[in-house]
């Protein structure tokens, strides 16, 4: 007999995580697309106050339905509508701890055991993992060298496996590639027809370059397509693990069904909603770090390296014959980056101006020690 009695496919899994090191032994971390800057002192304020009257209930258990905050992230999503569309109500959104566990949520309620869940490679590394512990079986589809979507080999791929959950990430995580309105539609269509979802990840939706529509606009033409956002990266709230769908409202009820009751605290709730009142000014961080990622891209290239366009706050770059000792002379350096993607390549989260000049000089080292 052995212990724990484990579930025997997860027996021997390790759990899934960037190594978290210390600011001393990594003074320079950018390596888990967190927002390299913190929220500003009016925006603290206004969590302090809202917190301690948060406290002063916190022997009731919280709204249920959280109607406050998910009016507040309906009125935030509507920036993203189409012109002429209706604004997003809040029967169209949901929110849980992160968007990591609205997607577990997601296929625990429309996926399980005899049902299929795909997506692309590369992508997000989780996505298998929301389907291994739903007992969704998991299909990886494929991209092309430049990790865009063949629209023909994609389909396809959705007509043969038939699956009832279709993760998108847009931008995709780790290559930083955001997917055009017509991939989208094309595969609501495809999905639509073996009576699939289609849920596209917009995670880091809101770095995407001008000119790059958000998936929010086609809600009102594909009843199956669902759209998730965070408040981890653009919001800089990884720490408050807040992410939230906008969807038809029968996609809400659903999720209702699975979801634990209470999962959204009183402190949590309070946070949000006071992060949202602060959402023009954190926003204009974003607009800093779209273009500090723009011209590490443009610099990234000048190096002789390969970059995948990104529309995140991450860039994808490489290709190196052995990207473990460049990660790990970057570490040496004090610059902590994230070994992933394809083989030969790496990924940096986009950092304040004097991250990204650290991560320059360290990398101008590497280079010049391996050439
Ligand atoms: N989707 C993608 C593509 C991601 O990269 C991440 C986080 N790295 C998430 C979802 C989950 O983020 P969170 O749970 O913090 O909202």
């Amino acid at each position: 007999m052995s212990f724990p009695p484990i579930r025997p496919e997860l027996a021997g899994i390790e759990p899934y995580g960037a190594p978290q090191l210390s600011t001393d032994a990594a003074p320079v971390q950018l390596n888990v697309n967190e927002n390299p800057y913190g929220p500003s002192p009016a925006c603290i304020a206004d969590i302090a106050t809202a917190v301690a009257e948060a406290a002063a209930t916190l022997n009731r258990y919280p709204d249920r339905e959280f109607v406050e905050l998910r009016t507040a992230l309906a009125a935030y999503l509507s920036r993203d509508v189409g012109a002429g569309q209706r604004p997003i109500v809040a029967e169209q959104v949901w929110a849980a701890n992160g968007s990591n566990e609205v997607m577990l949520q997601l296929l625990q309620a429309f996926g399980g055991p005899g049902r299929r869940a795909i997506s692309f490679a590369p992508t997000y590394s989780m996505y298998p993992e929301y389907a291994r512990d739903s007992m969704t079986g998991w299909v990886a589809g494929r991209r092309e060298s430049d990790f865009s979507l063949d629209l023909d080999v994609a389909r396809e791929t959705v007509l043969r496996e038939r699956p009832s959950v279709v993760l998108l990430p847009s931008p995709n995580n780790p290559t930083g590639t955001a997917l055009p309105p017509e991939a989208v539609a094309v595969l609501c269509e495809a999905t639509a027809s073996v009576d699939g979802l289609v849920v596209v990840d917009e995670a880091y939706g809101e770095f995407r370059r001008a000119g790059v529509p958000s998936a929010v606009e086609l809600l009102p033409r594909y009843r199956n397509l669902v759209v998730t956002r965070t408040m981890s990266k653009a919001f800089a709230g990884a720490g408050l693990r807040l992410g939230y769908l906008a969807a038809d409202p029968a996609v809400c009820d659903a999720i209702r069904v699975v979801r634990l009751p209470y999962h959204l605290s009183a402190v949590t709730q309070a946070t949000a909603l006071a992060a949202l009142r602060h959402a023009p000014e954190l926003l204009g961080r974003v607009d800093e770090l779209r273009a500090e990622r723009d011209e590490l891209v443009d610099w990234l290239r000048e190096q002789g390296l390969e970059v995948a366009d990104s529309d995140a706050n991450f860039v994808l770059f490489g290709r190196y014959a052995d990207r473990h000792a460049v990660w790990q002379g970057l570490l040496d350096a004090g610059v902590l980056i994230r070994e992933t993607g394809p083989d030969g390549w790496l990924r940096v989260s986009v950092g304040t101006p004097t991250e990204t000049k650290a991560f320059k000089a360290a990398l101008v080292e590497v280079n010049g020690e391996r050439a």
